[in-house]
């Protein structure tokens, strides 16, 4: 049986962080009444005409710079010619031939480069509402700014697809360039998937899927796709090449138009723009005002806070959870390893559970590091620690610091005296003698054994490490 090798690339488009859209001084934002957020220019009325937001350039400028791409000194907006009712001017404003960044690459954790053809400025279309009583216009998100990011076809399985995607927006949402929120869609991804024998040059037939709203749809539509097509050249048949969407309650794709009858857009320069010329100097500058990238802080994570290649990634992949991470372990770096898996696993766990949203947690930031530290230094038993942190995170009532403090103040104290611990001690032993005989003729690991009764019989409010040292002093360690 022949093996099959996927190709995928990606089309990313980004949602920019500005206040207002990319042609006119109209807001950007999210919700309210319909058609509120317009003007002549994003309704597409007659006369009106398009003003470049500076912000844009500035934001594409630096998805480019942070993709390692050319910035092109010179860029043409064009005029993209379609019909659809979401779209008043009968063309979308994008860049076609001559695109604001060219040649850049994104390098994966296992050290592969997958290589970014281009990026380019556009501008959003409306949305259509369908209604029970016939279908709506809403023009607020008309003139919203985008790059959109088109990938080479370099990847070779939905996981690299999916590691592509957590680099880029890495790099979006620590350059402020994009908030990187893939639910809301203000990062959109679309893939370009086709198969072929393995150790075969030419491409295969490729289909384009679309509505892969999280980092699971786009791995999970992937795979199917990949899977769909080798299903298909394995039994005689042929794909198809066509636009599919990702339909996730059902977990396949469907086919939503067939390539072969595409518009032929006929781009052409927009004689309402003049050609966008960047300055040099300016260019340099923002150059130089680039702050550390995702993968310059993994690194530093790795060399100099000796962070383990798994932790590092986990929380780089979250720019703002690296930030609060940063700013915590800055006054205690000794504390940084086990700071991080610390976050990584307990925490972690809680946060999976609960409501509490991600910027509250970063404003807790100090107050886990110093739970994390008590529980490093004893005070806190492990036991003490999953009760500690369940209450905190389940407390409604208070920010999660404040929960964190009451909690703290809620479960008392371990048991670390020796004078407390010996009595409790001695009954185990004097219960266990088989044990005890055992441990002295060199059975350390029964260690854990004896700490785990003696934590049992005080509520799982004792210092391990204390009994630890008291139990090597009594039976000879
Ligand atoms: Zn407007």
């Amino acid at each position: 049986m022949t093996s099959f090798e996927a190709v995928i690339g990606l089309e990313v488009h980004a949602q920019l962080l500005t206040a207002s859209k990319i042609f006119c001084s109209c807001a950007v934002s999210v919700g309210g009444e319909p058609n509120t957020r317009t003007c002549p220019v994003c309704l597409g009325l007659p006369g009106a005409l398009p003003v470049l937001n500076a912000e844009v350039v500035r934001l594409a400028v630096r998805a480019g710079l942070g993709t390692g791409c050319a910035i092109q000194p010179t860029s043409v907006f064009a005029r993209k010619n379609y019909f659809y009712p979401d779209l008043p001017k009968g063309y979308q404003i994008t860049q076609a031939e001559l695109p604001i960044c060219l040649d850049g690459q994104l390098t994966l954790d296992d050290g592969k480069v997958a290589r970014i053809q281009r990026i380019h400025l556009e501008e959003d279309a409306g949305k259509s509402i369908h209604g029970d009583s016939g279908t709506r216009v809403d023009l607020n998100r008309a003139g919203t700014p985008l790059v959109e990011i088109v990938g080479h076809p370099d990847l070779r399985s939905a996981d690299e697809a999916v590691a592509y995607l957590r680099e880029l927006r890495g790099i979006l949402v620590t350059l402020g360039v994009c908030d990187g929120n893939m639910e809301e869609g203000s990062l959109r991804c679309d893939a370009n998937v086709s198969v072929r024998p393995l150790g075969q040059d030419a491409f295969g037939t490729r289909v384009e899927i679309k509505n892969m709203n999280s980092f699971r749809s786009v791995r999970d539509a992937i795979g199917y796709e990949i899977d769909r097509q080798v299903g298909l050249i394995a039994d005689g048949a042929r794909v198809v090449q066509e636009t599919r969407l990702w339909n996730m309650d059902l977990a396949r794709t469907e086919s939503m138009r067939s390539k072969e009858e595409a518009a032929d857009y006929r781009y052409f320069p927009d004689p309402d723009l003049p050609p966008l010329h960047l300055d040099p100097a300016w260019l340099a500058a923002q150059r130089a005002d680039l702050p550390e990238l995702p993968a310059a802080r993994k690194a530093r994570y790795q060399q100099a806070l000796a962070l383990d290649a798994r932790t590092a990634a986990w929380l780089v992949e979250e720019p703002a959870r690296a930030v609060a991470f940063d700013q915590a372990v800055a006054e205690a770096p000794a504390l940084a390893a086990p700071f991080a898996a610390f976050l990584m696993t307990q925490v972690q766990a809680q946060l999976q559970r609960s409501a509490r949203p991600w910027p509250e947690l970063a404003a807790a930031m100090p107050a886990l590091l110093a739970t994390c530290g008590k529980w490093r230094g004893g005070q806190l038993s492990n036991k003490m620690l999953t009760e500690l942190l369940q209450a905190a995170f389940a407390d409604p009532a208070r920010t999660l610091a404040d929960a964190l403090a009451h909690a703290a103040a809620q479960a008392g104290a371990v048991v670390s005296d020796d004078g407390a611990l010996e009595p409790v001690l001695d009954g185990v032993l004097a219960q266990f003698p088989a044990e005890v005989a055992k441990y002295q003729a060199g059975q350390r690991q029964l260690t854990g054994f004896f700490v785990g009764q003696v934590m049992r019989a005080l509520g799982g409010k004792a210092d391990a490490k204390a009994i630890t040292a008291l139990l090597a002093r009594k039976l000879g360690g």
